[in-house]
């Protein structure tokens, strides 16, 4: 079967002289707006290169777009539920826990705080939706209603730690808006979505910075040794400080939290004489950014403080694979959300989702991914990128894990087939003019969400993100080098 296609916003291919001129534009356009990375391979702390971006807007209808963004407060409220849900999510985790380690240290850090009593019953949650458009519709040619080349979208997964791109979501709309400009074509910038996402995440934080109610307290992010996509996390405290001059924000790996923070007698987390009052993950979403005991050390001393995290660990253990598998079975929703058409609405995202635990739903999801492979995507309990299985590949993995315990920590996940968009990436250092190449979209959505287990008391969808890779390659993070930045054109 050949891939439904969507049509590109204005006729490609465009003119070779106008083509070059526009990328030279709009290169330095990127490298001066913060459309930017750090080089992994030549690796200075004083460069900033472009980010990989697409050129023109890729389209995405318009009703799905509007679908999204309404059901993310459905979202926050359902992932804010599972995440103080005590015995769902240690009846889901615990096959996976047995045999994942990383997975294992975190949620010993749960039980541990949980134990000890919750010191800071508020959770602030900063989540994005990851969807793709499915092509292949379930129904038939004259039963379905819609027309080819979409028939709705499916998520991929629900991010509830280090949810990035609050600022390279919009600016990449600021961009593209630039481009089309250039092009003379402003008039179709009416299609692309507004897209508050920085500030949207950012109130968020600041509003839990005001409920922690501290005035000489400090927000304290957390990131990586180095972290590469730097302008994405610089423009969030750049947002905070315009629109907040009072608040004094640090950045601090978890190596320097170990060193440089403690808890005083009432649990508070002090950090340079001041106490903690938001606590922002940034990274310590993946075993290489706890190199050392030091680093565990410093998330459980975080955990045990009275600063309000995004996320605290029951948070990013509700934004587990094994989770999103578990929230597709059969009366699980409901559990959370009732019977009503909102739960109907939710599991209409739900793609294909299977444990692989071995009883007899797990064997009969092994013996149909070992059948058709190439329909199934195997993932680990993992974030960041990088570590799911495809195609041919699913296959080998099951046969060599099919009677080993490992097998429990990975879910098994229906291929999503989105259809091909047209488009040129441009990339730093890549020929120009790039050829026009068939590429793939993934829509994020942020939401926030801010409350106790009993009470929330914000609840909002925030804003968007678009990431965009070559049709044939699995994966398209823009910080893993695969994909490039994007926004939607609704059609
Ligand atoms: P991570 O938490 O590491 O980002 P994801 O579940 O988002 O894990 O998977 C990484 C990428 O793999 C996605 O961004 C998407 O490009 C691709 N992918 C994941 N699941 C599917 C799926 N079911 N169908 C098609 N592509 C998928
Ligand atoms: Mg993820
Ligand atoms: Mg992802």
């Amino acid at each position: 079967m050949s891939q439904a296609r969507l049509t590109s916003c204005i006729p490609l291919p465009l003119e070779h002289k106008t083509l070059v001129n526009v990328i030279e534009k709009a290169k330095d356009w990127a490298l001066m707006h913060g459309v930017g990375m750090r080089d992994k391979k030549h690796f200075n702390k004083d460069v900033i290169q472009i980010a990989p971006f697409v050129l023109l807007p890729s389209p995405f209808p318009r009703t799905e777009f509007d679908k999204a963004i309404e059901l993310q407060p459905i979202l926050n409220e359902l992932m804010h539920k599972v995440a103080h849900d005590d015995c769902f999510l240690e009846h889901t985790l615990q096959n996976a826990l047995q045999v994942d380690e990383f997975t294992a240290s975190l949620y010993d850090i749960w039980v541990k705080v949980r134990n000890e009593g919750v010191t800071q019953p508020v959770s602030l949650g900063m989540l994005r939706s990851d969807i793709m458009l499915e092509s292949r519709c379930p129904h038939t040619e004259n039963q379905c209603a819609k027309h080819s080349p979409y028939c709705s979208w499916k998520q991929v997964e629900i991010n509830s730690i280090a949810s990035g791109f609050g600022h390279l979501g919009p600016v990449s709309r600021e961009i593209q808006s630039y481009v089309l400009r250039q092009l003379g074509h402003g008039d179709l910038i009416k299609n692309m979505p507004e897209n508050k996402a920085l500030s949207g995440l950012c109130a968020g934080i600041t509003e839990a910075y005001d409920l922690f109610g501290v005035p000489s307290a400090v927000i304290l992010f957390v990131v990586e040794e180095v972290s590469y996509n730097i302008c994405d996390q610089r423009f969030h405290e750049f947002e905070i400080a315009e629109k907040r001059p009072d608040i004094q924000i640090h950045r601090k790996t978890l190596n320097e939290i170990f060193e440089e923070t403690h808890l005083n007698d009432k649990k508070q987390l002090i950090l340079d004489g001041r106490q903690v009052a938001v606590v922002y993950y940034r990274s310590g979403y993946e075993p290489a950014q706890y190199p050392s005991s030091k680093e565990w050390d410093a998330r459980l001393r975080v955990e045990r403080s009275t600063a309000i995290k995004c996320p605290s660990i029951h948070y990013q253990l509700a934004g587990t694979k094994k989770v999103q598998q578990a929230l597709a079975s059969p009366g699980v929703l409901e559990q959370f959300m009732g019977g009503g058409a909102a739960t109907s609405r939710v599991r209409d995202i739900f793609t294909g989702l299977y444990s692989l635990d071995f009883d007899e739903t797990g064997e009969r999801a092994v013996e149909m991914a070992l059948a058709d492979a190439e329909k199934f995507v195997l993932k680990p309990q993992r974030e960041g990128g990088g570590n799911n299985v495809y195609g041919a590949d699913v296959r080998d993995a099951l046969l060599k894990m099919r009677h080993s315990r490992e097998r429990a920590a990975y879910i098994l996940m229906e291929r999503i087939l989105p259809p091909l968009v047209p488009g040129y990436v441009v990339r730093p250092g890549s020929p120009v003019p790039p050829p026009v190449v068939d590429l793939v979209s993934e829509l994020g959505i942020f939401g926030v969400i801010i409350g106790t287990k009993d009470k929330i008391c914000y609840n909002r969808q925030v804003g968007h993100m678009l990431r965009t890779k070559l049709a044939d390659a699995n994966e398209g993070g823009v910080a893993a080098g695969l994909g490039a930045l994007d926004s939607p054109y609704l059609v």
